[in-house]
């Protein structure tokens, strides 16, 4: 059955409820400042297994348990009912396609931003589709004058709701002077990363990243993506501080995401990206990013989830 908004189901505080029936409090420091803490998580459907794989959980709980420290939100769920809660709601709605969760704990009460709790969580997944590797649709970016946040104000490494508005802002901005996306420097004028992704540069057979350091997000994507890169002998990996002029020489630049997989920026500033056109590199990992994350590669099995 297809689901629509009015007939999906989502998990809030230990029960599955159709989506019209969760609802929060306005008063809630969630609804007022954005105060939750949430992962993006992806399932591939496997026609091959009839099996839907959630990919790299573990991963995404050790980073939201991280974030809720970060926060000083107190009350935990241990990693197997974070996990339960994701499969219960996925299996509610039935879906055998590939899909995207959101999973957010939040600060639910009457209170303040100050709050350390009481905590809610609730788990929402949507079909998404893959993109199709023999078709990878690149974007144009613009270098913002927003700067990405820091260790020194609001923490890049939290995926706190909150953060999403210094995103929001480049994305904004971006958009207004004509491109599809935003790149973030960071306050040592380093590139940083996209708006909720981050990004890698090909330059000859060296892919190159910047470091945990350099005001961004620890993507699990781009984890998977330089051991990719180095295991199958695609790349070879550096992490290190990239300066903005450094993308116009690049061969090749793509961000990297739950969300995005891996998306070829064509342009940065108006500037042609190497040829203009996907490159091999990129084309090589998502192809292999996509075999993994729907089973194809047992070597990496151990990063799935069957959901049924
Ligand atoms: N940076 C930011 C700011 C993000 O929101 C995301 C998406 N979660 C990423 C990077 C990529 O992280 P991941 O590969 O774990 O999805």
């Amino acid at each position: 059955m297809e689901r629509t908004t009015d007939n999906r189901f989502v998990w809030l505080n230990g029960h599955v409820v159709p989506l019209q029936d969760a609802r929060l409090h306005v008063l809630t420091p969630t609804a007022q400042f954005g105060a939750n803490v949430f992962e993006g998580i992806r399932c591939y459907w496997s026609a091959v297994d009839s099996q839907l794989y959630a990919f790299r959980l573990e991963d995404h709980y050790a980073r939201l348990l991280t974030s809720m420290k970060g926060m000083r939100m107190e009350g935990s769920w241990t990693v197997e009912e974070l996990r339960q809660a994701l499969v219960d709601v996925v299996k509610a709605n039935g879906y055998r396609e590939d899909i995207a969760v959101r999973q957010t704990v939040y600060l639910d009460g009457f209170g303040s931003w100050s709050d350390t709790g009481p905590l809610g969580m609730w788990v929402a997944p949507i079909p998404k589709k893959r993109m199709d590797s023999t078709d990878l649709q690149g974007l144009s970016a613009g270098i913002s004058s927003w700067i990405r946040i820091s260790e020194r104000n609001l923490s890049p490494k939290i995926k706190l709701g909150a953060n999403y508005m210094n995103s929001r802002m480049a994305l904004l901005d971006a958009r207004e002077r004509g491109f599809d996306t935003a790149l973030f420097l960071n306050e040592q004028g380093s590139v940083s990363e996209g708006v909720g992704a981050n990004l890698c540069m090909v330059r000859g057979q060296q892919l190159i990243t910047p470091p945990n350091t350099a005001s961004v997000l620890e993507g699990i994507t781009r984890n998977t993506l330089l051991q990719l890169a180095t295991e199958l002998g695609i790349a070879e990996v550096h992490m290190r501080d990239i300066q903005p002029a450094e993308l116009q020489e690049a061969d090749e630049v793509f961000l990297c995401g739950s969300a995005v997989e891996l998306t070829p920026l064509l342009s940065i500033d108006g500037r042609r990206v190497g040829s203009g056109k996907t490159g091999p590199v990129t084309q090589s990992l998502h192809t292999a990013y996509l075999q993994v994350v729907s089973g194809e590669m047992p070597a990496y099995r151990s990063w799935l989830t069957p959901i049924y």
